[in-house]
């Protein structure tokens, strides 16, 4: 223990993945993104244990130990800890109940949950084997930081087990108001789970009275207090709770590594591709939209808002190209494969109705790209048009800024996105539902005034700067508790 408690980070997918190769053998595949480089950092300084899934299934948990053990525990600053999860429950577990459930519920899509008693009996189960992991690694004084929405009951079940390890709760997605979370047939349970931390922490304001909202709604004596880092929650002995409880909630919108992200944006790789793209677009003006496959982000709301400026200002008509990258996602999920038919009919539409020789509107691509291309078209596009009909915080947005090296781009956001809250009025905001006053953004944004693009580009840097990732975590620590 170099400084502060050691600690005991929790997330569904370990920061490695492991994969059998032909000769079975066995390959790893370490992570990237923003969560772990902000977390890798702290782990090292502070020691201890990363446990989670590594990324395959029906392996026994002592083989992937083993694996783990002498693939990177061996010279490493922290350990990582397997939780082993079978094809079973991943399909009823991950894609069943955090996928087909909380996912959609928690972003205000409860008519496409599926609430299968079978989807909540695998999600108990799952959780409590993360805690069994957890409470045969930790020791006395570590402090346990748990992630998001797959693992809201492993505080109660470490309880259940009798580890009263100081422990908290980052949900990385939004908190929905009482009226669509009692949707939810298992709402107090999770409600019950989410009091066995000392403290959670949640992406915005909304969501903190979101959540104060939910408790209200189940328990008839909650007070609140603002504390140092949040507001202090005491809900009275009213025959519910078991005890008095006592938990602690904060604000901390989750940011990216700018440092990194500004670098890689300098970087020659980076560069030379944006040479190479610029070259395609010539004197266009290009919007740029890079979003996973999923029915949060509006797309099709996006692409009718792309359509409704073309019809109502035709002077953008072969000046502007909407470039649309779609990165795959959780493919066997049912809503996933309609959501692609839906957005790949809707391009097709568009492009049909609107393309001229020499131009076409909507250029689509699905696939992923690695950093450095990201970056890249980030800093060719002259405008980002981020619509997400409900998004926790939305790193995209903050991406595009920290990218823009010469202050020149526009961030078209949706105020549902948890970037809103943090980048306001500097941003244009937009309601994605709202597709003319989008289409009418879209068009001031074509002809914003250099000076006012800086002057607005500028601030949202300097938000997004001054609070990156490691801010983030730091924060998050301070306001648990973990450096006490
Ligand atoms: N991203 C990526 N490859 C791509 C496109 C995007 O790795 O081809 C990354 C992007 O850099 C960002 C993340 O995916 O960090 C998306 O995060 P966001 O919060 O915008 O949405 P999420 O997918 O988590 O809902």
């Amino acid at each position: 223990q170099v400084d502060g408690r050691r600690l005991v980070m929790v997330s569904n997918r370990l920061p490695m993945s492991l994969e059998r190769t032909e000769d079975n053998d066995w390959q790893t595949h370490p992570a990237a993104g923003g969560l772990v480089s902000a977390l890798d950092p702290v782990m090292r300084r502070r020691g201890g244990v990363w446990v989670g899934w590594p990324g395959i299934a029906d392996e026994a948990t002592d083989t992937l130990r083993d694996v783990l053990d002498a693939r990177y525990n061996a010279d490493s600053a922290y350990r990582l800890e397997p939780v082993a999860l079978t094809r079973d429950d991943i399909a009823d577990f991950y894609e069943g109940f955090s996928n087909e459930v909380i996912w959609p519920l928690f972003h205000n899509r409860f008519t496409v949950c599926r609430f299968e008693p079978d989807y909540w009996q695998a999600y108990q189960r799952v959780n409590r084997e993360f805690a069994h992991r957890i409470s045969e690694v930790a020791r006395a004084g570590d402090f346990v930081w748990v992630h998001d929405y797959h693992l809201v009951n492993v505080a109660d079940e470490l309880r259940a087990l009798g580890v009263h390890n100081r422990a908290s709760f980052f949900q990385h997605i939004p908190f929905p108001t009482a009226d669509i979370f009692c949707n939810l047939p298992w709402w107090r349970e999770i409600v019950y789970a989410l009091l066995s931390y000392d403290f959670i922490g949640v992406q915005t304001v909304t969501d903190r009275i979101n959540f104060l909202d939910v408790l209200t709604t189940l328990f008839d004596h909650v007070e609140t207090q603002a504390g140092e880092y949040g507001i202090d929650i005491n809900i009275g002995d009213d025959g519910l709770t078991r005890d008095k409880q006592q938990l602690r909630i904060g604000t901390l919108p989750i940011s990216i590594d700018y440092d990194h992200i500004e670098r890689m944006a300098a970087s020659e790789d980076s560069l030379t591709k944006v040479q190479r793209f610029r070259g395609n677009w010539r004197d266009r003006t290009v919007v740029i939209g890079v979003d996973r496959l999923d029915y949060t982000k509006g797309l099709p709301e996006k692409f009718e808002a792309f359509r409704e400026a073309l019809r109502r200002y035709p002077e953008l008509r072969t000046r502007v190209t909407l470039q649309q990258h779609v990165v795959p996602s959780r493919q066997r999920v049912p809503q996933y494969v309609e959501q692609k038919e839906e957005i790949e009919r809707l391009v097709g539409e568009i492009n049909g109705e609107f393309t001229e020789p020499g131009w076409v509107p909507i250029h689509y691509s699905f696939h992923s790209m690695d950093q450095a291309e990201l970056m890249a078209h980030y800093q060719v596009a002259d405008i980002a048009l981020v619509t997400p009909l409900k998004d926790g915080m939305n790193l995209v947005a903050k991406e595009f800024c920290a990218a823009q090296r010469d202050s020149d781009g526009v961030l078209i956001l949706s105020e549902f996105a948890g970037a809103a809250a943090e980048l306001g009025d500097h941003a244009l905001l937009v309601n994605p539902h709202d597709v003319v006053s989008t289409a009418e953004r879209i068009h001031e944004a074509c002809y914003m005034a250099r000076e006012e693009r800086c002057r607005r580009m500028d601030a949202m840097r300097e938000i997004i700067r001054s609070h990156n990732a490691f801010d983030w975590v730091e924060e998050f620590l301070r306001a648990a508790g973990a450096n006490q």
